[in-house]
């Protein structure tokens, strides 16, 4: 197995006011070309702390995979430590260079010092260009392994990544094939699908892996095949992902890992028909996930968002008898909200939500995370009640999940 360490640093890690989405992303890259993250380590914008990494995990991998500190703030200490560390001198990069002033004239802004300084690269590394911003990466090579140093911005460290990084990798180690095919299921527990699907689990080829991932409303079968020879791997894997399809037709949503929002864009697309939504405790979370996707212009037109109750009578046309008999968490009202927002929309079809989110706001009868979701046509709607029971933005995410999958099942 080829290890590989990832190093992130920065302060704001520590403290978690920056979610460590980087060491993730890369993670995910490195899996997919065969090399193994064995561990990932956040540290602190300290010469000690950096100096500590870089021995750990230079020791435990033969890739080391750094990110921040390479901007031009007095916080940025990674590129002097990295030099010493090294032991070189910091020299000018005349590409680097180059880019920080290109960068800088097309904002039309002055040229400091400091960013001048970004150009400065230490003299025993290569460097990598940086097309997405001003702190070129920097590749150095030691005792037989290799440590790469990224800035810390996620767009810039994906575009060295992608552009760079990844192509030249797998030729340096000559890393196995890891190849994944997911089937995405729907309305059966991960017990229960373990169950049905224990005599195929306990057949597979030991080159295959199979992993539960359970998510709102959903639980992807991830099937995970490792090999020497490309084309062999696929035709295992292939065969095997086929037998596991065959076993859950009844509960398969998609047969590759999309969300779902692109699941029901593509039903959609397949049909040529149109959705809208009304929404009131998401507000606006379903047209967001929705337009999430590429393409969606072409089959969804619109939200109303109606989260207070004269909203929901001017903007829907739902009736006050609704509002104050049953209340606006309730199956007369939420369908009222369907067949408002199907005339308001003009759309063959329609997702209508209200709920009581949290924390607040609950009654014995109604407790916090009540929700109602409609979806239907002009024909037919439907409503349905769900009791959630997590903090406010899962119950968001999780009623924006159900309302989506209820279109979809319509
Ligand atoms: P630049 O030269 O562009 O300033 P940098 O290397 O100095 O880059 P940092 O200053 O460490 O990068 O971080 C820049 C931004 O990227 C910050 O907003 C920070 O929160 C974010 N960031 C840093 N590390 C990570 C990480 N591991 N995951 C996600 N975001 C990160
Ligand atoms: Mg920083």
């Amino acid at each position: 197995k080829i290890l590989a360490s990832i190093i992130t640093i920065g302060d704001e890690l520590l403290i978690g006011q920056t979610i460590d989405t980087n060491s993730a992303w890369i993670a995910q890259q490195l899996n997919a070309i065969g090399i193994w993250v064995h561990r990932r380590v956040a540290v602190g914008d300290t010469r000690e702390a950096i100096l500590h990494a870089l021995d750990e995990e230079g020791a435990a991998a033969s890739l080391v995979l750094i990110t921040g500190g390479l901007g031009p703030t007095a916080d940025d200490i990674t590129k002097p430590v990295l030099c010493d560390y090294f032991g070189g001198t910091l020299v000018q990069d005349d590409d680097a260079l180059q880019n920080v002033l290109r960068i800088f004239e097309g904002r039309g802004l002055p040229t400091l010092q400091r960013n001048l300084d970004q150009a400065l690269v230490p003299d025993v590394c290569t460097v990598i260009p940086n097309k997405r911003g001003t702190a070129p990466g920097m590749w150095f090579e030691q005792n037989g392994r290799i440590y790469i140093a990224m800035p810390g911005v996620p767009y810039e460290m994906e575009g060295m990544m992608l552009d760079y990084i990844l192509p030249r990798l797998p030729e340096i180690f000559d890393a196995p094939s890891v190849l994944h095919h997911t089937l995405l299921t729907s309305g059966m527990g991960e017990s229960f699908v373990a169950e049905r699907i224990a005599d195929f689990e306990k057949a597979l080829p030991p080159a295959i892996k199979l992993a539960y991932l359970p998510g709102f409303g959903l639980l992807k079968l991830r099937l995970t095949a490792l090999g020497k020879d490309k084309l062999t791997t696929a035709v295992t894997l292939a065969q095997q992902f086929t037998l596991l399809k065959s076993l859950l037709t009844d509960i398969t949503v998609a047969d590759e890992d999309i969300s779902m929002g692109e699941v029901l864009g593509r039903l959609l697309t397949a049909r040529g028909k149109t959705v809208g939504t009304a929404e009131s405790c998401t507000g606006g979370y379903i047209a967001h996930l929705l337009t999430l996707v590429p393409g969606s212009s072409s089959y969804y037109k619109g939200s109303l968002v109606t989260y207070a109750n004269d909203m929901k009578q001017r903007l829907l046309h739902v009736p006050p008898t609704a509002l104050n008999t049953q209340g606006a968490v309730s199956e007369a009202t939420v369908l009222a909200m369907a067949k408002g927002a199907l005339e308001q929309l003009q759309t063959d079809y329609v997702i209508a939500v209200s709920g009581i989110m949290g924390p607040d706001g609950g009654t014995p009868d109604k407790p916090v995370g009540t929700v109602w979701v409609a979806v239907g046509d002009a024909q037919q709607q439907t409503a349905i009640r769900y009791q959630l029971r997590y903090d406010r933005k899962h119950n968001i995410e999780l009623t924006a999940a159900y309302a989506i999958n209820e279109l979809r099942k319509f």
